[in-house]
Formats: structure tokens, C-alpha cells, sequence
């Protein structure tokens, strides 16, 4: 009909549908979970909006129902969720936003066949997933609010259509027209058995309709309410799977409640891996919000940017259902939660700190992360100062502050650091030679936010940071291997040559006692570090 309008993919879709189908073949199951989610998602959304907006209010009986119809060979996921507009189908089904097709491709090539399924949550390409099982998918949808429903089609080769559809209430149908060798999935026992095994944590009701009624699949358990004795090892480890596309062990499991003034449970957990999706993209910290078991937002913030690796929920009494998003960032109910929950992160971490090989898992993940709180939260720097861990010029492997000032010299007044772009350069700078013939002890500073905070730091036990490329440094007190007391002969006539060659690019040339086996050496004066004036320069200033 002239209705329909046929649009391509994005060229990123088209290879990207190639790849979900061929590589993720022997998970294909994993469509039914990635659509689930959507579609609970999409629920949650719109509970969330119907908050500010009548028109949103979700109908009691909301359910995400699943429907096999073994006549017509169709498997239909529905919810009474958010809804998509014709733009919305366009934008969010015809391309991909968030992150390029070469970057999942790579990551899932590199991956373990048993990693692969969690990768494609993780990418934010699950609703591709569903041409695993299906050579034709169409997505009728109406937005909340909106009087007017599409119908999205495609069989994934590389175009889709849009026209105009009916549908009575706002909410997302997806029907999978199945492959003939996905029979199974038509069967009501098999869809039971899979959304019990990974839906059982989502919050929202979840039905297999048969033979016109409906049969709740999922449980919908709290598991964060339940006691720590009543919750087995691996129904935690399922839960941080579920809750973050995880498919490592959580390196720490934080799980309390807090009662009294401020009433809430938690359950938290420190990944046991880096995430793929690199940590530097997005600085909101994802912890889950609910008020009394229900899911209200991930974008509550409850915890610093500096903490953003912790995942998982947070659910309190303290809230009212209705609150609002004004509410989220005025109420002080969840300014004390935060303050609470990133108090008990920081305990746990300082315990942890105690046994130094199973820091360092913690710290070679997400060190890098946390050294931001060091500028970025004065309130909290001294508490994160003891977690710092460097490369010292001294100490094989990790060291902490605390260990560098005992084994500071006696006269050394300051904690030296140099920061380098990398390991390499740090090790082979001419920076260090003074020092080491000395036997001072330097930090070796090498992630990118090494440039900022030790500024902001400042001291540790009463010890100012000192980066080595900063002038003013007088080493004269320590003596040094091989040292010759007096000046070469000739000296200050080079010095003179050299300033008057070198003439406006240099504010001075000095001799110095930095330098062993090197003829010269760039100072930073009395400005900023040398690293810090790299970056800003980088930064065109
Ligand atoms: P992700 O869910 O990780 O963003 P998907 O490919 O699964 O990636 O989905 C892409 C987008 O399509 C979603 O972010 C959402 O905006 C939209 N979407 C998918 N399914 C639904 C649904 N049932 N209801 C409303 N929006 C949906």
C-alpha cells in the first residue's frame, strides 16, 4: 500500500546483524531474555513518567505477556510499557546509537563462547538478537500519550518498513515470525523454563499466555530483602548477573540493611572484571533505586562518579512511590542514603586494602576510577587517600602511601611522584637520576588522571606531595653516590652559552644535582607539573 515506507538499515546494522546471528548461534536462547528486558524496561520507564504525566499511567493489570501460536508459528512479547514513537522506531530499531559495530565485534571475538551471551546487553544490541530465531519480526507500537501506532517490519536484509498500525493502549508488541528450526520456542514448558531461569529478579510481572490465560513465569523476589542467611552463594552471583550483564564473580558482595533514622537495604557488589563498555564514557554511577521492592530509576546517582564501577540496588522506605525526578536530587532522605551507602563501600574497601594480593585484582580494575575522588570529593580524600596504590621507583609491584612514608630518609620532607604518559617513559627518565643516587624513593604516576589530583591531595600524614619535575627541589642535603663537591671547571661559561642560544624558549639555565648520567633535564619552574602543563597544552590553553 502507499502507507508504507521501506528505509535501509544503517550500514553498521547490517554487519552487526551478521555477526549477533553467526556468533552468538549456540546462545540463541538469550533472545527471549534480552526482549523480556526491554520490555520490563519499557514499563518501568513508563511508570516513571506517568509520575509528571497522567496520560502515562500504567493500567493495573500491567504485564510483559509472552505468547507462543504454534498455528501461526509465532512467538509475540508484549508490554504495556512506554511505547515507541515512528521516530523512536526508526532511531532506536534502524540504527545503533551507542556503540560502534567494530568495538563489539572485536570484543566478541576475543570473548569465551560461554562470555558472549552477556556481551550483546552489555552493547545495547539485544533487540537484534531476536533474527537468531526469527526470519521476520514486526514491532507494532504506541507511545503513552499518543494516539497513533506503527508497525515496524524487517527479515534483517538490510531494510525495514514503517506504517501507520492500530493498537488500543500504549505499549510494544514484537511478533518473531520463527525459523523453521525454532520449534522449541513455541512450546509453553520451554518458555517457562527460561524466564524462571533468568527473570526471576525482574520486578515486573511476567506471564506465558496459554490457551487465552495468563501464567505468571517469574517470582519477582527481592532478593535484597531477604536475610544474608536465607540467600545461597549462587543466587548472589545470579543476581549480580542479572543486574548488570555480568558474567564474572563479583569481587566484593555488599549486602546490609540499615534501620533505625535512615531504613534501606542494599545489595552492592564490585565487579570481578572490567566492564567492556570502558568506564570513561559514562560517569553516572547505574545503582538500581527502588522504593519498597519497586524500581524506580538508575539514574539516581546514589553513588560518586569516582564509584560508578559498584553495581546493583538500593531500596528504602524512606521515599514516597510517587517521588519525582525534582525529588531525587533535592530530598535530603537520599542525600543521607548516599552518604550512607558510599561510607559502607569505603569501609569495605579499606578492609579488603588489608590483604594486598586480592587488592590488587580490585585496584588494576578500577584504581584508575577511584583516584578521582581524590579532586573530586574533599570530603572524602582523606578516606581515599590510604586505597591510592602506585609504582614506585623503589618497591617492586604496588605500593601504598603510608609504606612510602616509612621508608621515607630521614631529613626527606616530601612524598616525591613523577607522572609520565606510560611505565616505559617513567622508568627512563632522566627526571629519576638524582633520586636514585640519592636513594629517594619516587612515586611513578601513569593513568591519565595522575596530571590532577595529586595537587589536590596535597599532603598525606602531614607530607607534602612533590612532583620531581617541579623546580625548587634541593637535593644538596642528600648526599649522593660519586658525588664530586666541587663544580667542573668551565661551568658557568657553558651555562651562559646555552641561555644565550636557547634565548626566550627558556626562562633560566641552572646547574643541578638532579642529574647523574643525563647532561640536562626540562623543569617545570615554579608552575604547574610537567605532565599538567603536557595535557593543557594538549588541550589547546
Ligand atoms: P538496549 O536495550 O540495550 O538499549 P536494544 O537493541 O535491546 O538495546 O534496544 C534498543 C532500544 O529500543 C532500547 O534502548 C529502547 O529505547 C527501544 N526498545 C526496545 N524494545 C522496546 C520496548 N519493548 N518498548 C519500548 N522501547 C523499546
Amino acid at each position: 500500500s502507499e502507507t508504507v515506507e521501506r528505509h535501509e538499515f544503517g550500514a553498521e546494522v547490517g554487519r552487526l546483524l551478521d555477526l549477533v546471528v553467526h556468533a552468538l548461534y549456540s546462545d540463541r536462547e538469550i533472545f527471549l531474555r534480552e526482549l523480556v528486558a526491554n520490555a520490563a524496561d519499557a514499563m518501568d520507564r513508563r511508570r516513571f513518567e506517568a509520575l509528571t504525566s497522567a496520560a502515562s499511567a500504567l493500567p493495573p493489570d500491567a504485564k510483559v505477556r509472552i505468547r507462543p501460536d504454534k498455528e501461526a508459528r509465532t512467538l509475540t512479547v508484549s508490554d504495556a510499557g512506554i511505547g515507541m514513537a515512528k521516530e523512536d522506531l526508526a532511531q532506536n530499531l534502524g540504527t545503533i546509537a551507542r556503540s560502534g559495530t567494530r568495538a563489539f565485534s572485536q570484543t566478541l571475538e576475543s570473548a569465551k563462547a560461554e562470555d558472549r551471551p552477556s556481551l550483546i546487553g552489555q552493547f545495547g544490541v539485544g533487540f537484534y538478537s531476536a533474527f537468531m530465531v526469527a526470519d521476520r519480526v514486526t514491532v507494532t507500537s504506541r507511545r503513552a500519550g499518543a494516539d497513533e501506532a506503527w508497525t515496524w517490519a524487517s527479515d534483517g536484509q538490510g531494510s525495514y518498513t514503517l506504517e501507520p498500525a492500530e493498537r488500543a493502549e500504549a505499549g510494544t508488541d514484537i511478533v518473531l515470525h520463527l525459523k523453521e528450526d525454532a520449534d522449541e520456542y513455541l512450546e509453553p514448558y520451554r518458555l517457562d523454563h527460561l524466564v524462571r531461569k533468568w527473570a526471576d529478579f525482574i520486578t515486573v510481572p511476567i506471564a506465558i499466555v496459554q490457551d487465552g490465560k495468563d501464567e505468571a513465569a517469574n517470582q519477582g523476589t527481592a532478593l535484597w530483602r531477604k536475610r544474608k542467611s536465607e540467600i545461597t552463594p549462587e543466587q548472589y552471583e545470579e543476581f549480580y548477573r542479572s543486574v548488570g550483564m555480568n558474567f564474572d564473580k563479583p569481587w566484593a558482595t555488599l549486602h546490609w540493611r540499615a534501620e533505625g533514622q535512615l531504613e534501606f537495604s542494599a545489595l552492592l557488589f564490585v565487579p570481578g572484571m572490567k566492564p567492556f563498555q570502558a568506564l570513561e564514557n559514562d560517569r553516572h554511577s547505574k545503582v538500581r533505586l527502588h522504593v519498597r521492592r519497586m524500581f524506580i530509576t538508575d539514574e539516581a546517582e546514589l553513588l560518586p562518579p569516582w564509584l560508578r564501577f559498584v553495581q546493583g540496588v538500593v531500596d528504602t522506605e524512606d521515599l514516597p512511590l510517587n517521588v519525582s525526578r525534582e525529588m531525587l536530587q533535592s530530598t535530603p532522605a537520599l542525600a543521607r542514603i548516599r552518604r550512607a551507602v558510599t561510607g559502607r563501600v569505603l569501609s569495605e574497601l579499606t578492609s579488603r586494602a588489608k590483604d594486598a594480593d586480592d587488592y590488587t585484582t580490585f585496584w588494576e580494575n578500577f584504581g584508575p576510577v577511584l583516584k578521582e575522588g581524590i579532586y573530586e570529593d574533599h570530603e572524602r580524600r582523606a578516606e581515599i587517600a590510604p586505597l591510592l596504590r602506585f609504582r614506585s621507583s623503589a618497591v617492586e609491584g604496588w605500593t601504598g602511601l603510608a609504606d612510602y612514608v616509612a621508608r621515607m630518609k630521614d631529613g626527606q620532607e616530601a612524598i616525591y611522584y613523577l607522572v609520565a604518559d606510560d611505565a616505559e617513559a617513567l622508568k627512563a627518565s632522566p627526571q629519576l637520576e638524582g633520586f636514585r643516587a640519592r636513594g629517594l624513593e619516587v612515586l611513578l604516576l601513569s593513568d591519565h588522571v595522575d596530571a590532577f589530583w595529586p595537587e589536590s591531595l596535597s599532603r598525606f600524614e602531614e607530607k607534602p606531595l612533590r612532583s620531581i619535575t617541579q623546580g625548587g627541589l634541593d637535593l644538596s642535603a642528600f648526599a649522593a653516590e660519586g658525588e664530586t663537591a666541587e663544580a667542573p671547571e668551565g661551568i658557568d661559561a657553558l651555562v651562559a652559552a646555552i641561555k644565550a642560544a636557547l634565548g626566550a624558549d627558556v626562562s633560566d639555565v641552572r646547574t643541578t644535582d638532579r642529574l647523574v648520567d643525563s647532561a640536562v633535564v626540562l623543569s617545570a619552574g615554579s608552575g604547574p607539573d610537567l605532565q599538567m602543563q603536557r595535557l593543557l597544552r594538549r588541550a589547546g590553553r
